[in-house]
């Protein structure tokens, strides 16, 4: 199924992020927190895809396992920046092979500058869009980032590109994470100005314990507000209430999108199905199945 069918029902209604896993051994503990994640009824469950790409097979094998063994739509992440046209058609006819309907298509972080300088095609993620567009046949999602890209000269050339990514194939858009909603809600209204109309869904990441704290900053650039710092530093030495707190405030989060007519909301699990259930649970009375 395609995402951009669940999309235009407009329920209220969850989707889970899942990683795969580094190595084969501990995929079949990945493919546990999934069959968890399944019995929520999500939405549908999106696989990253590993920076060097080097778990790409995992990622179709796991989106595979979600989508024709637990009867969840599977999303698939793509990143484009370590591959050429050729590595990029093997990996869609795997993905179509597996009944796979949905691409989140990625650039992908630029980890050796000098190939990337060298490259000659699928430089941004509009381009593998357009390449997915007009070879295949899949729903195309994209990422974009409330805060700005990390590597964006302004906040306004951002959103450009992000009209580039609705002209040239993608039928949604992920948001990067961020813990204030309204910066979130300012960047629905400049997307909104600048005719992106495709569906934004926002991303929320229930921060769980401390040490994500300092890797969020620096991954993400995402801006922590003094609210949850003071949460953080309440409650940073005991666990179970640190994790308890975190998934409180992503729920305060949700609830304050549902309200202001967001339907559809991602969550990133880290692979930890607990936080997918807790969150579902307090939400039961809220979502539509
Ligand atoms: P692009 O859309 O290509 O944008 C990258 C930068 O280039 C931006 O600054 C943009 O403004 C600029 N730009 C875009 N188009 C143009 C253009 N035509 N000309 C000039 N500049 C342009 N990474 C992974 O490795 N695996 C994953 O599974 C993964 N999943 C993600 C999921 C989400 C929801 C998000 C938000 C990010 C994810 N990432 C993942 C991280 C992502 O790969 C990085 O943020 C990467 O640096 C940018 O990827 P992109 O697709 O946004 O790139």
């Amino acid at each position: 199924m395609k995402i951009s069918d669940i999309l235009s029902k407009n329920k209220v209604n969850l989707s889970f992020e899942v990683f795969p896993p580094k190595s084969d051994v501990a995929l079949g503990a990945v493919l546990d927190t999934v069959r968890d994640i399944a019995d929520l009824k999500p939405a549908f469950c999106s696989v990253t895809y590993g920076a060097n790409g080097g778990t790409s097979g995992n990622t179709v094998k796991i989106a595979s396992y979600i989508e024709n063994e637990l009867n969840v739509c599977a999303l698939a992440h793509l990143t484009c920046v370590l591959s050429s046209k050729e590595d990029i058609d093997e990996k869609l006819q795997k993905l179509k092979e597996h009944n796979i309907d949905n691409i989140l298509a990625l650039r992908g972080d630029i980890i050796d500058e000098e190939a990337f300088k060298n490259k000659k095609d699928l430089i941004h993620s509009s381009e593998l869009m357009s390449y997915i567009k007009d070879n295949y046949d899949f729903c195309i999602g994209g990422a974009c980032y409330p805060e700005g890209h990390l590597e964006s000269k302004s906040k306004d050339e951002d959103v450009e590109y992000l009209k580039l990514k609705q002209d040239l194939g993608a039928d949604f858009l992920t948001t990067q994470m961020f813990f204030d909603n309204n910066i979130f809600y300012n960047f629905m209204y400049k997307l909104r100005n600048k005719n992106v109309n495709i569906p934004i869904i926002p991303g929320i990441m229930p921060v769980t314990n401390v040490t994500q704290l300092k890797r969020i900053k620096q991954l993400s650039g995402a801006q922590i507000p003094p609210k949850f710092l003071s949460i953080a530093d309440k409650f940073k030495d005991d666990v179970p209430a640190m994790k308890q707190a975190g998934i409180i405030y992503a729920c305060n989060q949700i609830i304050d999108l549902i309200s202001n007519g967001i339907n559809h909301i991602h969550v990133y699990t880290m692979n930890d199905s607990d936080i997918a259930k807790r969150i579902s649970d307090n939400l039961s009375y809220i979502l539509e199945k």
